[in-house]
């Protein structure tokens, strides 16, 4: 008997919207389940007095993808906002990703030629290391002393919970120097923020597509198991299988959140904190990622951490263990019929949004 929809699609995260839209443009009818109180997944704000608060870390969209920024710009007009961050250590700021601003205001250098002495004098000794033995002496030979201690030792260890000494050198493989001064953090060719916010992007692709919220797939699997001839998950796919071949690690990350009664407590959207002794690496200053002009101002804390049952999986750890049980779930994914699994937690990935909208349209392409 022809059940009563196409596809059931579980998760209405940014991965699930962009199906549910083009399985509808297919003609296919769609029903979405998301466990959450809301739909968008992690790129979900919340109004706060119309300030959007990005309730699951900072989202600036960016893309060198013209066919996806194309795609995303026909459902939402996006902003100018364009991303540059400033770190902070002990009370002076420097610009960020490392650029001629940066080596002006750590070391006074006003010119290309200068700065390339300064750092090549950071390095000194460590440029000869032949072999990183940890992340420590990585950034050491890429950088020299003043960068790696005033911008990356602290912070990296946060975001990891380890000292820098017992990360593999790996994690930073190289660093990119800008000779110019260029704060763009970025360097695609396109980035933005949806005029509207996020949730403005998930409403048009959602449209009137029916969305179930606050409903867990696992609580009520055997009812919609059928319903659909075919379902896309988009959750863990650790959980999808029970854990039969282990639990997936990941990062995670605690927000706190405050609201101000001023007009501009930072001046700038993000701030990183890269002092070891401040336990939270970032403070997110919501209204500047699309020019608020309100009288107050909401922030977040970001504190990066542990993963564990009832926390939010963030960031995989795609090590060499956890790789291996990966492979092992996708290889039973194989075999489940009926059953796509796409997005960041069923593929066990860190996608930016850009490649979550592509890897939605590829598999839109193969399956509509
Ligand atoms: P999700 O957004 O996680 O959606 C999955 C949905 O499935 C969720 O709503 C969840 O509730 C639901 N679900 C899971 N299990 C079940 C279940 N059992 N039953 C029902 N529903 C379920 N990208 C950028 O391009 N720029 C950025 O600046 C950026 N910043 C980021 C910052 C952080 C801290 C993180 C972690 C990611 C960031 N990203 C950024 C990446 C971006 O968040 C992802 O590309 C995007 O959210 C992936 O969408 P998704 O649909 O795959 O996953």
């Amino acid at each position: 008997m022809k059940k009563k929809y196409d596809y059931l699609i579980v998760g209405a995260g940014l991965f699930g919207a962009v199906f549910a839209c083009e399985a509808k443009r297919a003609g296919k009818s769609c029903i979405v389940v998301d466990k959450r109180h809301h739909r968008g997944g992690n790129i979900y704000c919340e109004d706060v007095d119309g300030i959007h608060v990005h309730k699951y870390g900072a989202h600036i969209f960016h893309t060198d993808n013209k066919e996806v920024w194309n795609y995303v710009n026909s459902f939402v007009e996006f902003n100018r906002y364009t991303n540059s961050p400033v770190a902070r250590y002990g009370d002076k700021l420097y610009n960020l990703p490392f650029n001629m601003n940066t080596f002006y205001q750590l070391w006074g250098v006003t010119t290309p030629a200068k700065a390339k002495v300064k750092i090549e004098e950071q390095r000194g000794e460590f440029a000869h290391i032949a072999e990183p033995a940890n992340l420590e002496e990585q950034a050491l030979k890429l950088c020299g002393k003043d960068i790696y201690e005033k911008l990356i030792k602290g912070y990296t260890e946060k975001q990891w919970g380890r000292a820098a000494t017992e990360l593999p050198a790996f994690i930073i493989r190289r660093l990119p120097f800008r000779f110019v001064f260029d704060n763009n953090y970025f360097n695609d060719a396109y980035q933005g923020i949806p005029i509207g916010g996020y949730n403005a992007l998930i409403d048009a692709l959602l449209g009137d597509t029916e969305v179930c919220l606050a409903t867990d797939y696992f609580k009520n699997r055997a009812e919609l198991d059928g319903v659909a001839e075919k379902t896309l998950f988009t959750g863990c796919i650790d959980e999808y299988f029970d854990y039969r071949c282990g639990h997936l690690e990941y990062r995670s990350l605690r927000f706190e959140e405050k609201r101000l009664e001023m007009e501009n407590f930072q001046g700038n959207a993000v701030v990183n904190y890269t002092e070891r002794e401040i336990p939270y690496t970032r403070v997110i200053e919501h209204k500047h990622f699309e020019f608020g002009k309100q009288p107050h101002t909401i922030i977040t804390y970001e504190y990066p951490d542990s993963f564990a049952p009832g926390k939010e999986p963030y960031y995989p750890v795609n090590d060499e263990k956890n790789s291996r049980i990966y492979a092992d779930y996708r290889q039973l994914a194989e075999s489940v019929p009926n059953v796509l699994f796409g997005g960041r937690l069923a593929q066990y990935t860190y996608a930016d949004m850009d490649d979550t909208v592509a890897a939605a349209l590829a598999l839109c392409k193969t399956e509509l």
